[in-house]
């Protein structure tokens, strides 16, 4: 019998809804597979519907039945930061340890040398820098996540906080909330995407799905990443490669934001990089918020330097409430939410199942779904996270 820690975020402050009556809608689209041709999750069985909140506290990302039917604890929590927390109580005999990205567990150094019994950390969607994978490491410890799950729908976000920007509709959407019909006022910082320098930085899973978005939109599209994507793609979309981002920015109007956060990656938009940008320069950025210097950030915005910036991702998480973010002007932040969508979670859901089910049988996890394995880094974290990365086979 093992022990497995969820930690999941707070349910809604009204009462947690009930499927369907509370709900916008009815059902998701059932998809099977993703662009690559990796199928989407595929467990022995899931026990929820897919539209139906699983993220959230009481979803428990519909794991209970399975887990308990297996002879397994299910302790979910939300309580995770600060001492005395449920999580570093709970930590200590868990076997699993189950944290997503929008409410992330920290899993530092010292945490996981009080969690004696952790053999893996799962990350419920991607992105597991919430985890000290250094540490991960020397304690033999897997970290997997549920790689490709909410690529594509932070690519939608992505796409939508880009035009949010470019043609200022945060501005003119409180206009018309306002009552008012000022249309100069409306207008004034609102431009046309069509025929920009767009930049994408890292182009994995995310940063290709948004080259493949956002190139009907007449733009020219740039990008830099470890390993040029193959020729062919390139000449598809027009694509302009930049050796690294110091480059990449000074030839764009836009600027993306995918890669993972890693030691390599930490700060790197600071006040150096954004003063080489053109001036009017918007960034958006749902990779992860340490990727940028909060402080330079604000600053770029207050003087003119950045026109616009965006994304999800903030440093710590949740930010404070008094984050300059919240309130810096000609931001269009939200929340962490881009990958949390009702189908998202329902495929990052599955994937948890899948991967527990493999874990719990001693089969072999899906390569694709590695991070680090047995004190190295594995399958997608050896692509994407380690320092000398390899190619995706
Ligand atoms: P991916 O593994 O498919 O792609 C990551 C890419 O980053 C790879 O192509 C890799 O070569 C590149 N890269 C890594 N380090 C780099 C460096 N120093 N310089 C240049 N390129 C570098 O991952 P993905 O699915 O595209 O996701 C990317 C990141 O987006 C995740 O690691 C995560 O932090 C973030 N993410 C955010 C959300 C959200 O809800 N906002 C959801 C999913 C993922």
């Amino acid at each position: 019998m093992a022990k497995v820690l969820l930690v999941l975020y707070p349910d809604p402050v009204n009462g947690y809804p009930t499927f369907p009556k509370d709900y916008a809608r009815d059902t998701v689209p059932a998809l099977t597979d993703y662009p690559n041709g990796q199928t989407l999750p595929t467990p022995e069985a899931i026990d929820f519907t897919p539209g139906e909140l699983l993220g959230s506290v009481s979803g428990e990302l519909g794991l209970r039945k399975y887990l308990e039917a297996a002879g397994h604890e299910l302790v979910v929590i939300s309580d995770k930061d600060g001492a005395d927390s449920d999580f570093d109580r709970e930590l200590v005999d868990a076997d699993v340890i189950i944290s997503q990205p929008f409410w992330p567990a920290y899993l530092t150094p010292e945490r996981i040398e009080t969690a004696k019994n952790l053999k893996i950390a799962i990350t419920a969607g991607i992105g597991s820098d919430h985890v000290d994978l250094k540490a991960a490491n020397e304690h033999g410890i897997t970290v997997a996540e549920v790689t490709y799950s909410n690529s594509l729908a932070v690519a939608e976000h992505t796409v939508m906080q880009v035009l949010v920007l470019v043609r200022d509709f945060v501005r003119q959407h409180q206009i018309a909330v306002e009552g008012g019909w000022n249309i100069a006022e409306a207008v004034e910082r609102s431009y046309d995407l069509e025929g920009m320098d767009v930049g994408i930085f890292a182009a994995g899973r995310i940063g290709r799905a948004v080259i493949e978005r956002l190139a009907p939109f007449g733009v020219h599209l740039h990008y830099t990443d470890r390993f040029r994507l193959p020729a062919e793609y390139e000449e598809k979309y027009n694509l302009v490669f930049h050796e690294n981002i110091e480059a990449l920015v000074k030839n764009i109007d836009v600027l993306t934001v995918h890669a993972p956060l890693t030691d390599e990656t930490a700060g790197l938009l600071n006040a150096e990089l954004l003063s080489t940008m053109r001036r009017g320069a918007y960034i958006v950025n749902p990779a992860r918020g340490a990727i940028a210097d909060r402080d330079a950030i604000v600053n770029a915005l207050e003087s003119g330097q950045l026109a616009g910036y965006a994304g999800d991702v903030w440093a710590p998480q949740p930010a404070p409430a008094d984050h300059p973010w919240r309130t810096m002007p000609n931001n269009a932040m939200t929340t962490h939410t881009s990958g949390t969508s009702l189908p998202a979670q329902a495929k990052y859901a599955a994937g948890t199942r899948e991967i527990l089910e493999d874990f719990f049988a001693g089969r072999a996890l899906r390569p694709e779904y590695l991070i680090v394995e047995g004190g190295t880094y594995a399958g997608t974290g050896a692509h994407s996270y380690a320092k000398q990365a390899q190619p995706a086979r």
